[in-house]
């Protein structure tokens, strides 16, 4: 009886400890992909080949899914274990989306597979405010490209906050307004865009103080957790299931924030990209050159000391499409809210940012 006990207490404690090492695990929404150990002479060719995954649809996936454990021109490591991307089959949450966007119209991902995209044609998306709702495609230039679009923190979550005369100032809003202009500008140049953060309501405002709110949601409707690291995972997922729905397209994901971590009163713009990701890195580099050349532009002898670098950041990691992080500015700096909060500026970032990722996709063609 007593011994009994004991053993129900250690059973008890055992199962507590599992699950609350598979909640802090940061992978333990992954934990039903399949994973591998790779054996000699494995390659990434055989690995999907022996698990029924095509090769030529699922290699970027992989690669991109295991960068941080990949040797030297995408050889596998003996004894070091890899996830292999979920088949098509398995992603369940595509469906969903696509239900959902077809009932609540403000939802719908800003730009879909199936909407004509043709230049010349004007669609209307209420999840841009009133004024700048109606959408005309102007070219085609991104035509194939797809983006998942990403503004920092949202929902209960209002990330940095400063003070601007006697206003506070949220750097959720300020990032999802940005975000929100260059979704924008992505479409009208044919491209399909994802908007991950999601505020039915909000629109793009032209007024310098962005009302703060809670009501933002994850593509397509799902409300953001507080704790930081759950709302990682859920951005993450968001993405990766879309990631299988665009196999074959150009994909970027690029998340936009506004609490840089520069020191003094630095107030470029910086670009981030995961040390694994080559692409990635090109990327942000295009970008990083783009506003260079704009600021050289638009504002010769400013100087422009925005810089690229490698960062560990969770979403750049274990996100399937390439990535880039940007730093906007700093709501601490009260240079910086001072030209944040100037509605043009904000469109200039969003125009030169639309710039650069159209460079970044024709270089990628
Ligand atoms: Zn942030």
């Amino acid at each position: 009886m007593h011994s009994s006990n004991i053993h129900i207490k250690i059973f008890t404690l055992f199962i507590l400890t599992a699950i609350l090492i598979s909640i802090l695990s940061p992978n333990f929404l992954f934990a039903q992909s399949r994973e591998i150990v790779a054996k000699n002479g494995d390659g990434i060719h055989k690995i999907l080949r022996n698990n029924g995954l095509d090769p030529a649809k699922y290699t970027n996936a992989f690669i991109e899914l295991n960068k941080t454990r990949i040797g030297k021109d995408n050889t596998l490591l003996i004894g070091v274990k890899y996830r292999l991307p979920d088949a098509e089959s398995k992603i369940t949450v595509q469906s969903v989306g696509e239900e959902l966007a077809a009932t609540t119209p403000t939802l719908s991902p800003t730009g879909t597979k199936t909407a004509p995209l043709a230049a010349g044609k004007t669609m209307r998306y209420d999840i841009f405010g009133s004024k700048y709702a109606n959408v005309e495609i102007k070219s085609n230039e991104l035509k194939g490209a797809v983006y998942y679009l990403k503004s920092g923190h949202g929902g209960p979550d209002p990330g940095a906050m400063g003070n601007y005369q006697g206003n506070v100032v949220c750097e959720d809003e300020y990032a999802y307004d940005v975000t929100l202009r260059l979704a924008r500008n992505l479409m009208v140049r044919g491209a399909t865009v994802y908007m991950i953060t999601i505020d039915k309501n909000d629109g793009i405002r032209d007024v310098s103080f962005l009302k703060a709110d809670k009501d933002e949601v994850c593509y397509p409707n799902l409300p953001i957790p507080l704790n930081h690291v759950k709302r990682l995972q859920q951005r993450v997922n968001t993405v990766n299931k879309l990631y299988g729905k665009h196999k074959k397209s150009f994909q970027r994901f690029i998340s936009i924030h506004v609490d840089s971590r520069s020191k003094g009163e630095n107030i470029d713009i910086f670009f981030y990209h995961d040390a694994k990701s080559k692409t990635g890195k090109k990327a942000a580099t295009t970008l990083q050159k783009t506003f260079h050349a704009k600021y050289n532009e638009h504002q010769p002898g400013r100087g422009y000391h925005g810089t690229v670098t490698s960062r560990n950041l969770y979403v750049l990691k274990n996100s399937y499409p390439a990535g880039v992080y940007i730093e906007l500015a700093n709501m601490n700096h009260q240079r910086d809210i001072k030209r944040l909060i100037i509605p043009d500026n904000r469109q200039a970032v969003a125009n030169w940012l639309a710039d650069g990722l159209v460079i970044d996709f024709k270089n990628n063609k």
